[in-house]
């Protein structure tokens, strides 16, 4: 009598259950939506190297230098820093916090409408190589996602927090996610505030062919570092581009937008 009873309690909870989903029909589709539609693998598919699994610096001839801008969106420090690029002409690529992502929409937008990339720098900025697998997942899917409803595109690279991640790790997200972690060559540790000038100076002093130099747009005196940086790169022949360009992957980003056409022009430095 108990076990039909609970069969019959069970079945019923079961059909209580499917009724609650008919009945958030809507709700339940659009997960179902949106979850498969942010693609986990927005490239062909990596072949798995060494250096595609994890990144400091890119083998390269040609004079370029990737510039990335960590911790983001800022309210008032990126637009900021998006106006000193636009001056310049140059791209860059921002390793956006998902929750700085949801607060600040506009800026994100405003980011990829003006021909830059955006890069995973997880959801709320642990310290990745004290985290489980599930966790790490977590943090990346939900900045992907953020990013796929505020501007229709998935970031291509990720960058752990304070580069802890382990090669494991990196390895684990790789295969799972289609995602290369990249950490940096360059560090002017700007997040020390040693002064704009030194900041600006260590950016110059450590760009080279293929260099990936980090950098913080949520510190104003980083972002004054920005123009004498620069110009001190381009002053010895570096061309700064994004990511994707410094690794000669496809554009990063929505297709058949507007500003596709003018990233591509060619940058007059
Ligand atoms: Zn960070």
């Amino acid at each position: 009598m108990t076990i039909i009873h609970r069969r019959t309690l069970l079945s019923g909870l079961g059909a209580l259950g499917f009724a609650a989903s008919a009945q958030l029909g809507t709700v339940t589709s659009a997960v179902a939506q949106t979850v498969p539609a942010v693609p986990t693998t927005p490239m062909p598919r990596l072949r798995r190297t060494h250096e595609l699994v994890s990144l400091t610096s890119v083998h390269t001839d040609r004079p370029r230098v990737a510039l990335t801008f960590d911790d983001g969106p800022h309210p008032q420090n990126t637009p900021h820093l998006l106006d000193i690029l636009a001056r310049y002409r140059v791209k860059a690529t921002f390793y956006v916090i998902g929750q700085n992502a949801r607060r600040y929409p506009e800026i994100v937008r405003r980011i990829v409408a003006e021909g830059h990339e955006l890069g995973n720098h997880t959801w709320t900025h642990p310290v990745l190589s004290r985290q489980s697998d599930s966790t790490i997942l977590t943090e990346i899917d939900r900045t992907q996602q953020m990013i796929w409803d505020t501007v229709g595109a998935v970031p291509v690279t990720m960058r752990p927090p304070y580069g802890s991640f382990t090669h494991r790790q990196m390895q684990m997200l790789f295969d799972q996610r289609n995602l290369s972690s990249v950490v940096w060559s360059v560090d002017p540790e700007d997040w020390r505030r040693p002064g704009v000038s030194v900041v600006a100076q260590r950016m110059i002093q450590g760009a080279r062919p293929g260099a990936v130099i980090l950098a913080h747009d949520i510190h104003g005196p980083t972002i004054r570092a920005v123009p004498a940086a620069l110009d001190g790169i381009l002053a010895r022949g570096l061309q700064p581009v994004t990511m994707s360009e410094l690794l000669a992957w496809p554009h990063w980003g929505p297709r058949g937008l507007r500003y596709v056409g003018r990233a591509t022009t060619p940058y007059q430095g």
